[in-house]
């Protein structure tokens, strides 16, 4: 059987196609046919190479362990078609969500369960091998789940974007069943966080974006108000919309511009969650900290333990209302310059599996 691959060669540069026998697993390898793969905003970033961090500065990927050709994509759900002889838990023809945030497996944070945070990460699309490719090969069966009666194309946004939507709305869980939850940006992570947040029980969300068209996709993913994150009176917006301040702001876009947004739409003893990678930097005065007893935090895709509560939730409460529209794998290239250019309301699939 042969595998096909869209790799990026060399950084920004249009992604090429590969072809090669598809690899025999070794060891607790698990090779998968992949049936659905997620096109994520960071992909616009890894294949760039960098992460702008404020003042024209940029945090290079490359120097950070990236290596190319890399094939990204790491919102895959896959058939099993082979397995490794030391591969336990998994058959051929099981049909599963890869969890892609995938660490050293043996480092302090990884034995504590956030493999997410590993000092040497190896997620897949990022550092290893990803799923825009019609093949996919796991180290591993512990990093597969199974997907209830979620369809593939359905479930695999969960991997990246809603595990992220879902690990920062539970470190603002204390608050969000009795006080409105703020979220900012209405991409497909954002959208995510609305219908997650009302599934986990939140009352309110309130959704800022600049873009009306994202802010129509809030309102009927189930937020209970919008905001143009444009108006010069934003703060202020939100301010009279939670009764002089939120509790929990949620920073999906993670630029200069929503995080101050959000530090300045807090109540005291606030939390502000950034989670967008935008680019960008604040400044706080340090007497804010203590004084407004403010908690700035970051949060990053999600653990092991997060993905399997998550996938518990939808089977149980029923998918995300974020529209998806699937594309052949040969669009890839498409499907990354609509999501440059700003065209895409929730999420695109891929479909390398047909
Ligand atoms: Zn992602
Ligand atoms: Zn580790």
């Amino acid at each position: 059987m042969r595998m096909r691959s869209y790799q990026v060669c060399e950084c920004g540069a249009p992604l090429q196609l590969a072809e090669g026998d598809t690899p025999a697993p070794q060891g607790t390898q698990v090779l998968m046919k992949v049936l659905a793969a997620g096109v994520c905003h960071s992909d616009l970033h890894i294949w760039d190479g960098y992460y702008e961090v404020g003042g024209g500065r940029k945090l290079n990927l490359v120097e950070r362990g990236i290596k190319l050709p890399l094939t990204m994509g790491h919102e895959n759900v896959g058939e099993v078609i082979a397995v490794g002889p030391e591969a336990s838990d998994v058959k051929v023809g099981d049909v599963r969500l890869v969890n892609p945030w995938i660490g050293c497996g043996e480092c302090k944070v990884c034995r504590r369960g956030d493999e997410n945070l590993c000092v040497k990460p190896q997620s897949i699309g990022v550092y290893r091998q990803g799923g825009y490719s019609t093949h996919l090969l796991v180290p591993h069966s512990r990093h597969l789940f199974d997907i209830g009666r979620l369809s593939p194309r359905d479930a695999a946004p969960l991997a990246c974007s809603g595990v992220t939507a879902y690990s920062a709305l539970k470190k603002v869980e204390a608050t969000l069943k009795d006080e409105p939850v703020v979220l900012i940006g209405a991409g497909g992570v954002g959208l995510m966080g609305v219908t997650l947040a009302r599934k986990m029980g939140a009352k309110e969300v309130i959704a800022i974006d600049i873009d009306a068209t994202k802010r129509d996709a809030a309102l009927k993913a189930g937020a209970t108000r919008v905001i143009d994150g444009a108006a010069p009176d934003a703060v202020k917006q939100v301010h009279a919309a939670t009764g002089g301040g939120a509790w929990a702001v949620i920073d999906f876009v993670g630029s200069s511009q929503t995080a101050n947004l959000a530090i300045g739409s807090i109540v005291k003893g606030g939390t502000v969650v950034v989670v967008g990678l935008f680019g960008g930097d604040v400044t706080v005065p340090t007497p804010f900290l203590p004084l407004r007893a403010m908690t700035l935090r970051g949060s990053y895709v999600g653990s092991h333990r997060e993905i399997a509560e998550l996938l518990e939730l939808v089977n149980r409460s029923g998918m995300p209302e974020v529209p998806i529209r699937t594309r052949p794998l040969d669009e890839v290239g498409e499907a990354l310059g609509d999501l440059r250019a700003g065209k895409v309301v929730g999420r695109v699939v891929l479909t390398p599996g047909g």
